[in-house]
Formats: C-alpha cells, structure tokens, sequence
C-alpha cells in the first residue's frame, strides 16, 4: 500500500481550492442546497461511485466499495451556507446576496470529494465500504436526522462516522482532537407565563404575568448555581421575550424562548423537568400558571476514544505529533451528533487560521475566511484515517 498520500493529494490542490471557492461564490441555505447537490453528485459519479441523492431533501451519498469484504465507515460533510452577508472583497465573493458560507462548509464539501477521488483511486487496497454523506441543513434545520431517517446508516449498515470542521481558531496545520464530550447539546423550549389581565392602576384587579416572569428568569439561572455540579457546564440563555399589550394594562400572557445547552446527556435528560419545577413554583406562588414545550434540538457531540484513536494515528502522519491539540469543549453544537449517538465515531478540528494573512475571523462571522492550504491537510487525514480504520478493524 502506498503511504506516501502527500504526493496525491498536493498534486490535487489546486483543484480543492476550486472547488471550495465554487462553493463559496454559490452558497445555499439550509435545505435549499440544489446547485450545490448536484455539483457533489457530479463529482462523485465521474469519480466512478454510486451515487445516491434527494437523501433528506438536499443530501447527497456516495458509496465506495473496497476491493474485498469489511467493515463501513461513514465520512460526513455539512452543505449549507448561513444568512449572512459577506464581507470580504476576494474573487471568490458570495454571489448570493445574504448567504454566504461563513461556517466552513464549503471547505468540508471540498475536502470530502477529494478525500473520495483519492480514496476510490485506492480501491484495491481497501476491505470494507466507504460511505461519503453530503448532510444538508446543519445550521439548526437538523439534517443529520432527515439523513438517517431516510436510512443513511442502512445498506450497508454504517459501523463507524468521522467528521471534521474547520476553526480558524486553530492555526493551519494544527489538528485538534478530544475523547468524549467535544460540543454541547442545545435544545429549544418555549415557555409560556399565564396571568390574568387589569387596569394597571388595581394589582388585585389581575395577576401580573410580567412580573412572573421576571421571577421566573431569575430563578431558572438556579438551575446552572444552585442545582448543577460547577464542574458540569450548563448555560440557559433566554433570548426573547414577549408580552403586554400597553404600559397601564396587567399583561395575562408572556411568551419566553430559551436554549439550553449542556455537554452532559444524562443531564441534558433531566434539563425540562427542572425547568418545569421551577416554572410550577414560581408561577403558582404568584397566581399563575405556565406551559413548557420543547421545540426541538440535538445532544452533544461525543467522541468515541478508540475512533479519536485512529484519526489521532492519521493525523500525525499527516501533520505530526507536535502539531496536535486536545481542544476544550465548546458550548457551541453540531448535528453530527446524531450519526455520534448512532455509531461510534470522532469529529475533530482542522486547524484553518492564519494571523498573518489575516485569516482570524470566527465562524459565523461576515468576514469569516480560511487559509486553503489547511485543505489539503484535511484531505490528507481524511484518507489515511479511512484506510487505518478499514484495516486496523477499528480496534
Ligand atoms: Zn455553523
Ligand atoms: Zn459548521
């Protein structure tokens, strides 16, 4: 087997940074990933695999076949641009007014089709099946669900997922990799404050919705200091409030919307019943009711060691090992959570960032952009972790 994938994936550099720029000047929302679907079936059709597409709406497989019978392993890249309007004035810019791929995606799509041209170029010396999953929607429309109800972790059943993003938090050249608990999960509720109306100048007329819910805030942050281990991070955030109709009217109704977030499943299990507790406490104390409902969302991203072992193997062949960091988790999340809870698997950090070219804006940001030649570092990890896994047995 040929080691020496540097040569291979340099020669195809060029062609990456097309590729993502492609992506970047065409960017999609969200479950709306059309042009940008079909340009990833394209791609892995001529590079000869079967290509499966419309899997969760905008997704899009392709299934490599190894020369003998073994294992599958899934590789995953998110498609979907953000709401965003560039920034940056580079050839590349966001032809889409608003959208613009500020989270990086555009760099995975690029990294994962080349990592699927080199990879079915070494068919011969693979036992098992590769699976290259194009995930739409990650930023919150949860596509990575749509995907799996539609079976991508079927035919032939996935046993192992890697995944990587990009952070220009990291400079280029590093990779990050953590055992365990990597992102939080986050999870929406809506939070209903019932009352009852008045004249504003008569308490005892009504039952003041708006002041419950200012207990109500108060005594949700308990949760996180007064019933949480300090060791354990939690953060409820409540981002928007509504309620009242004018400055002398008793408000009967406030709706509020939190986000909670928790690297803990088990807590994260525990999270709307404490805040239920709560909410029954308080608004009957004061002479109102409430209502709780979950909007929706995903658990945290946690990474399996023996998976973290076999990219951490690869990537210090491709960067070394003094080039490799334990990242700190982060509160933010990422739907690979669901191909996580599914299977094991590890989803680690490509270093992109680069001070002195001026690449040191976050993810998410207007001017967010990367150092491209970290691409190829990601393509180079990609294939030997594929190729390590399907030969070590993963163990
Ligand atoms: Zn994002
Ligand atoms: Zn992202």
């Amino acid at each position: 087997m040929s080691n020496d994938f540097k040569k291979e994936i340099s020669a195809m550099e060029e062609e990456i940074i097309s590729l993502r720029r492609d992506f970047h000047q065409h960017p999609e929302l969200g479950l709306k990933e059309i042009r940008t679907s079909r340009r990833i079936a394209d791609y892995l059709e001529k590079t000869g695999l079967a290509v499966t597409t419309g899997v969760g709406q905008t997704g899009v497989t392709g299934l490599l076949q190894g020369a003998k019978p073994g294992k599958t392993l899934m590789m995953r890249a998110d498609m979907d641009a953000l709401p965003i309007q560039e920034k940056n004035q580079v050839s590349y810019r966001s032809e889409n007014d608003g959208v613009m791929h500020a989270c990086g995606h555009d760099g995975h799509m690029a990294i994962l089709l080349a990592a699927a041209k080199i990879l079915n170029a070494h068919r011969g010396e693979i036992s098992g099946n590769i699976k290259f999953v194009f995930q739409p929607g990650e930023e919150g429309y949860d596509g990575a669900r749509l995907m799996i109800e539609e079976g991508v972790l079927e035919n032939p059943r996935v046993e192992a997922a890697i995944g990587l993003h990009l952070s220009t938090a990291m400079p280029v050249g590093k990779i990050g990799i953590r055992n365990g608990a990597f992102l939080a999960g986050s999870d929406a509720f809506s939070i209903r404050v019932y009352g009852q109306m008045g004249h504003g100048a008569h308490p005892e007329s009504g039952v003041d919705a708006i002041f419950i819910s200012a207990n109500v805030i108060t005594s949700l942050q308990s949760l996180v200091s007064r019933e949480v281990s300090a060791l354990n991070p939690v953060v409820i955030h409540i981002g928007m409030i509504k309620g009242g109709t004018a400055g002398n009217i008793i408000a009967d109704r406030v709706t509020l919307r939190t986000v909670v977030r928790t690297l803990d499943p088990e807590l994260r299990g525990t999270i709307q019943q404490r805040m239920d507790r709560i909410l029954k406490g308080i608004t009957s104390a004061y002479r109102g009711s409430h209502e709780i409902r979950y909007l929706g969302g995903v658990g945290p991203v946690v990474n399996d060691p023996a998976m973290c072992q076999v990219v951490r193997s690869a990537a210090i062949r491709s960067v070394g090992q003094e080039n490799i960091h334990i990242p700190e988790p982060s509160m933010g999340s990422d739907d690979m959570a669901r191909f996580l809870e599914a299977v094991p698997g590890c989803y680690f950090s490509l270093g992109v960032g680069n001070k002195e070219k001026g690449y040191v804006y976050p993810i998410h940001h207007p001017q967010f952009d990367m150092d491209e030649s970290g691409l190829v570092i990601g393509v180079d990890t990609l294939v030997r972790s594929a190729l390590g896994y399907l030969k070590s047995d993963g163990s």
